[in-house]
């Protein structure tokens, strides 16, 4: 039997660009030595203290159908920080609790776009955009952040591109580049979404993951609010990627239908991940501070490095990541990556993973101990001043 197009076709047809990871793990599993900087997967686990919280709802017995939009506890929680982070009036009736911030951006997507309707993102992006706005029938169409202008996307690009679209996705602070959205772009934004009538989704699910600067929601902007579809997760800020909560903040009226769209898609959120989270998300900024600090440490470590052994990063004020430069070698960001794989058995993401606009760059995920990654970097600096050598 023949599957439907629109599954056929979620990743466009070409490589998925997750061939370096694949072939990593592969190497590993062959009992290979590999550091891994490739997926933005912490290198410590969930607290023991949320497990705690976790095993105690189960064990209390909140294992059955849990309340679908979220439970009240747990939306008046989001809400609040929400509120609190951005000065934005919130309730519980704005929020959607959903298994992690992917379902919330494929939810979000089907809420603001009618199949065949264009949706609009911002490249280099994170991997699975194109074929969560594929996978909901709408046709996913890409706007270049140039490197020239350090990543931050240039409202007259996507003006250029906004002819009969529906949506704008964007992610600040941004994976891969780590790229926080200066307040003009967001304004310039903002100005573009209201003057084409588009819906903005704001992936933010790196907002405690500022380095340097503040972290600027476009949902507090003028008019915005009405507009905005936020895309929020434990994953990153808690060390909670496995536990799969994330939600969607907007206007009730979204919300409201989103629930429904929860009804018949996912059915929601374990009760005892809902009441784990919300144990998380009561521990407050101590706790969000504590798991982000060996990323803001690393970010800057890795950074000086790199800059002082010459390699060009670019210059960036968030997340989990580090984007260089490459382009100097002559090689694409692949050819490198595959080489560093191969002969210094070292995992990064070729920038080609996440578009066009990064080809000739790598991600470097700071996700293991400091001094096996700053060994790491030294390895992958060589192999640069190798490479640009020859091609000088
Ligand atoms: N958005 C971005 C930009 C991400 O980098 C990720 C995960 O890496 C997600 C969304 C998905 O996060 P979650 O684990 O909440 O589904």
């Amino acid at each position: 039997m023949k599957v439907s197009k629109r599954i056929e076709g979620l990743t466009g047809g070409g490589s998925d660009g997750w061939d370096i990871w694949r072939k990593a793990r592969e190497m590993k599993a062959a009992g290979l030595d590999v550091i891994e900087l490739t997926i933005g997967e912490h290198d410590r686990r969930t607290e023991p203290a949320i497990l705690d919280a976790m095993h105690a709802s189960a064990r209390g017995g909140h294992t059955g159908y849990a309340a679908l939009p979220g439970t009240n506890e747990l939306r008046d929680a989001v809400a609040r920080r929400v509120a609190r982070r951005t000065g934005v009036k919130t309730t519980r009736d704005n929020v959607l609790v959903t298994p992690g911030g992917q379902a919330a951006l494929f939810a979000a997507h089907c809420a603001a776009c009618d199949p065949g309707d264009s949706a609009l993102y911002i490249d280099p992006y994170y991997a699975t955009y194109p074929g969560t706005i594929r996978g909901t029938g709408a046709v996913a169409v890409p706007v270049q952040a140039r490197a020239e202008r350090g990543f931050q996307p240039d409202p007259a690009d996507i003006a250029a591109r906004a002819e009969g679209a529906r949506s704008l996705l964007i992610n600040s602070p941004n994976n891969p580049t780590g790229v926080v959205y200066t307040h003009e772009t967001l304004t310039g934004i903002a100005t573009l979404a209201t003057e084409r009538e588009l819906w903005l989704i704001s992936d933010e699910v790196y907002d405690t993951q500022v380095w340097e600067g503040d972290h600027l929601s476009p949902r507090q902007l003028p008019g915005m609010e009405t507009r905005t579809l936020v895309i929020g997760s434990l994953s990153k800020s808690h060390a909670m990627t496995g536990s799969r909560l994330g939600w969607i903040v907007g206007p009730e009226e979204a919300i409201d239908h989103l629930a429904n769209l929860s009804t018949h898609t996912t059915y929601g959120v374990p009760g005892f991940i809902q009441d784990a989270g919300l144990f998380a998300l009561e521990q407050g900024q101590g706790l969000e501070d504590r798991i982000g600090e060996p990323f803001r440490r690393r970010h800057r470590d890795v950074q000086d490095r790199l800059r002082f052994r010459g390699v060009p990063v670019v210059p960036s004020g968030g997340a989990m990541y580090l984007m260089l430069d490459i382009r100097a070698t002559g090689l694409s960001g692949e050819a490198f990556a595959h080489r560093l794989l191969d002969e210094h058995r070292i995992a990064v993401m070729p920038g080609e993973s996440f578009g066009t606009a990064a080809a000739g760059h790598l991600r470097v995920a700071l996700t293991v101990a400091d001094e096996r990654l700053l060994s790491a970097v030294d390895t992958l600096a060589d192999l640069y001043d190798q490479l640009t050598e020859a091609a000088a």
